[in-house]
């Protein structure tokens, strides 16, 4: 484990079995300096043990800078339960997470990721108390995607500003994957009157936008490649490359896609090119804003006002890069560390 090339001083690592539901999960806790470790569960069929160990160590890092930079009483963590193929879980085996969550006794805060549900957590539920992100027919807030987007699009202007662009009914904005956030933002976009360029593999979703928010469609291939203010992208990660990049006709990037840069270079490329990027982790900070007041009880005008602050972290971030001549990325990672006591 110590040698682990993802290992980054995470405070605890558990491989939590249980025989009679087929339960095999890892739960790391990469730091906790901030609060309790919050991150989701993520189910999937990984090719080795040493992949799922991989996943469980990074994403609960990538963790610890988010909560961090969102300002929250919460450090990192994260969850992957193992299965032999897609869909192969039970509610025993979300009981049986919940009954391993228990005995970190609120180390860990558990909440969805890719493969697993608010429902399949509900059965969690019944063992711990340390969950969030739940339905509100189970006593949750329900979808965070909203206030993900309503961040990522507060965020975006914040970095259209500080890239020297106009109020948003002058903006034109390349948005990338049109999901649960890239709509939601698109719409924010909209109504207040920025002109829209829009694209998804599901054409369904590309012509919705088209027809209620009077963007224009492109094919996917082709989003990169705008003349426009901003590029968002909020569909996959890695999106940010050696090929994409060169190729970018914008001022700017601000988009809620996790993990937009393949490479940590790649951030050093845009910041060569002159393009201002939004951190993407700062930017997408909603949900995790909503997760945490779910949790901790805040009230609608706490959260909103929690998110409202994600302009000022990123003019923090913006500053900070300006005045060091330092990639918008690098300085986010800085700044996430003082606040976790890495500094
Ligand atoms: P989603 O699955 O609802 O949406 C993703 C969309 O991208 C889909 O419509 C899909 O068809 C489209 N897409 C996939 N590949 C594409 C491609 N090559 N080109 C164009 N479109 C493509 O997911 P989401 O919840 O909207 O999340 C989007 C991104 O934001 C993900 O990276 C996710 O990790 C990140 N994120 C989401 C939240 C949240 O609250 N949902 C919070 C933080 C970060």
């Amino acid at each position: 484990m110590f040698h682990h090339p993802s290992f980054d001083d995470h405070e605890a690592v558990l491989h939590a079995r249980d025989a009679a539901s087929g339960l095999s999960a890892i739960i790391a806790i990469h730091n906790t300096a901030r609060g309790p470790a919050l991150g989701g569960c993520r189910v999937w069929t990984y090719v080795d043990d040493d992949a799922a160990l991989t996943d469980a160590l990074r994403l609960s890092r990538g963790m610890t800078y988010k909560a961090a930079m969102a300002d929250l009483p919460l450090g990192g963590g994260k969850s992957v339960v193992i299965v032999p193929a897609r869909g192969a879980t039970s509610p025993a085996m979300f009981e049986a997470l919940g009954q391993a969550i228990e005995t970190l006794s609120g180390r860990y805060i558990v909440a969805e990721d890719v493969g697993s549900s608010p429902s399949d957590l509900a059965h969690t539920r019944r063992h711990t108390h340390h969950v969030t992100g739940l339905d509100p027919k189970d006593g949750g807030r329900g979808d965070p995607s909203p206030t993900t987007a309503r961040g990522c699009y507060i965020g975006l202007l914040a970095t259209a500003r500080a890239a020297g662009l106009g109020p948003p009914s002058g903006l034109h904005v390349a948005v990338q994957g049109l999901g649960n956030v890239g709509y939601g933002l698109a719409r924010h976009l909209a109504e207040a009157g920025a002109r829209l360029t829009v694209t998804d593999i599901s054409l369904e979703r590309t012509t919705l936008a088209e027809r209620e928010l009077g963007a224009k469609g492109v094919p996917p291939e082709d989003i990169g490649l705008v003349e426009a203010d901003l590029f968002s992208p909020n569909a996959l990660g890695a999106t940010l490359n050696a090929t994409t990049i060169p190729a970018l006709k914008v001022r700017a990037v601000a988009g809620g896609a996790n993990n937009q840069l393949a490479t940590p270079d790649d951030g050093a490329a845009l910041a060569g090119r002159g393009i201002l990027y939004a951190p993407d982790y700062v930017l997408n900070a909603g949900g995790v804003i909503k997760m945490a007041g779910e949790y901790y009880g805040w009230d609608d005008a706490e959260v909103d006002r929690r998110v409202d602050a994600i302009a000022d972290r990123l003019d923090e971030v913006f500053e900070e890069a300006a005045r060091t001549a330092t990639p918008t990325h690098a300085v986010a990672d800085r700044l996430a560390e003082a606040r976790f006591g890495r500094g």
